[in-house]
């Protein structure tokens, strides 16, 4: 079915209104369909099964919240909670990673050295090489290693299979194929990639690993991939240290202000919903922090899939500047002066005495706020975050496991006059 990818890639259009057109195409099938049908990989010409909306949720072009309102409308609770579950998924480690940002940085760092050893050691730098390229000999790796350079995209139960493959068969260090993931996809996300991978590691639940098995490979790709005889037939959890929940962090939910300069950004696009009413936005610009996504580069896809939602947020943002998204390349001293020239000199052009961010959680684009603000601050600009009362309200629930947020999840709904 040609005609099928060709529509998927049409729908994979950075803006907000495709990925209202992808929610409104799927909420039919987000009941029983999805509960029955979800853990099939049929394969780049058939996502039918599957929503597709990682890309615009990962953007914010499209909230959770919307697409739980969409889906409660049509389905009830108990028809739709499995994909009521996995949005929440995504939430919850939103949620888990603000109170232990340090496991970003652990590994950011981590990842450095893996690379430190792929310089060092020509037989790593190969193995690595084959797997990125899809010539490892296993064909069902290799047709997911090669998909995903291909469409950007991976269905969830190969990135399962995948991120076991490496980990166990291959024997790679489980920090490089988070990072090409990282590279490659376009809802390549801190907390969701990051922390999927060391679950299938055994770092996140302690002891609890994902083992691929050639059965279950054979059975849920309906036939179309084998991995042949050659899987790892035991996964020993990787060690780790522990980490311990911290303070989730206190959202400014009605920030206030006056002449206020609006930085866009592609970890909240969804402009319409954002609490700015009480601060005057008199411009806006954006702000792409993509580059921090890998120490490497990302995929081409995966930087136009970003900077579009910018641009797209921009059109929809009051006053918005296509022409001006603040590149910020590295945070070097003299990237960080040169990001935020652009900001303070549009800012001066607006007479805006504030500048707004939406919150952005563990990542790049907070790393960018955070080596930003002091810089405008000694300008005489007063810098404020506009959060979500949709965060606020489920990452409490998000410090420990999963199961924690899962039993409240009637509870978060009512509350936030979801259900
Ligand atoms: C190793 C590994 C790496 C991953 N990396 C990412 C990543 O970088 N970014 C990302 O958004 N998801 C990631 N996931 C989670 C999941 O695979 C994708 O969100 C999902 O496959 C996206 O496809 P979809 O939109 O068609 O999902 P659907 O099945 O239609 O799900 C609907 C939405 O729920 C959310 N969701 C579904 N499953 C999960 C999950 N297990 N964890 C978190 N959110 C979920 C997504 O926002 C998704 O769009 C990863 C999973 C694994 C195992």
């Amino acid at each position: 079915m040609p005609g099928f990818r060709a529509l998927l890639n049409d729908m994979i259009e950075p803006t907000r209104s495709a990925g209202l057109a992808r929610l409104a195409a799927f909420v039919p099938l987000a009941g029983r369909a999805y509960r029955e049908t979800r853990n099939e990989d049929r394969g780049p010409d058939d996502r039918s099964n599957v929503s597709m909306l990682a890309a615009y949720v990962r953007a914010r072009l499209v909230t959770e919240e919307e697409v739980l309102r969409a889906v409660l409308a049509r389905h009830s609770a108990a028809a739709s909670e499995k994909f009521v579950q996995e949005v929440l998924w995504r939430t919850y480690w939103k949620g888990w990673l603000e109170t232990r940002p340090i496991v970003w940085r652990h590994y950011l760092r981590d990842l450095d050295a893996a690379y430190a050893s792929v310089a060092r050691d020509a037989d790593l730098a190969r193995r690595l090489a084959e797997a990125t390229e899809g010539r490892t000999g296993n064909a069902a790796f290799d047709a997911w290693s090669r998909e995903l350079v291909a469409t950007n995209y991976l269905h969830n139960h190969a990135r399962m299979w995948f991120a076991s493959i490496w980990i166990f068969t291959l024997q790679l260090p489980w920090e490089l194929g988070a990072d090409f993931f990282m590279q490659h996809l376009l809802c390549g996300d801190p907390a969701s990639n990051t922390l999927s991978w060391r679950w299938v590691a055994g770092l996140q639940t302690k002891g609890k690993t994902y083992l691929a098995t050639r059965e279950n490979i054979r059975r849920y790709t309906g036939g179309r991939l084998d991995p042949g005889p050659h899987l790892a037939r035991e996964a020993a959890a990787i060690e780790g240290p522990s980490y311990g929940p911290g303070s989730v962090p206190a959202l400014d939910l009605e920030p206030q202000g006056d002449r206020t300069l609006l930085i866009v950004h592609d970890d909240d696009a969804a402009i319409e919903s954002l609490p700015i009413h009480g601060l005057g936005v008199v411009a806006s610009v954006g702000l792409l922090a993509v580059r921090g996504r890998s120490p490497q580069t990302v995929a081409p896809g995966v930087n136009a899939f970003a900077r579009g939602a910018i641009a797209d947020a921009l059109v929809r943002a009051p006053r918005g500047d296509v022409e001006t998204i603040v590149d910020f390349e590295s945070a070097s001293p003299a990237d960080v002066e040169a990001a935020a020239r652009v900001v303070i000199a549009r800012a001066r052009a607006e007479d805006a005495h504030v500048v707004a961010f939406p919150f952005a959680p563990v990542g790049p684009v907070r790393d960018a706020i955070a080596a930003l603000t002091p810089l405008l601050v000694r300008d005489g600009l007063r810098v404020v975050e506009v959060g979500r009362i949709f965060d606020a309200t489920v990452w409490p629930y998000a410090t420990r496991g999963f199961f924690n947020l899962k039993e409240k999840i009637p509870r978060v709904l009512a509350t936030l006059g979801i259900a």
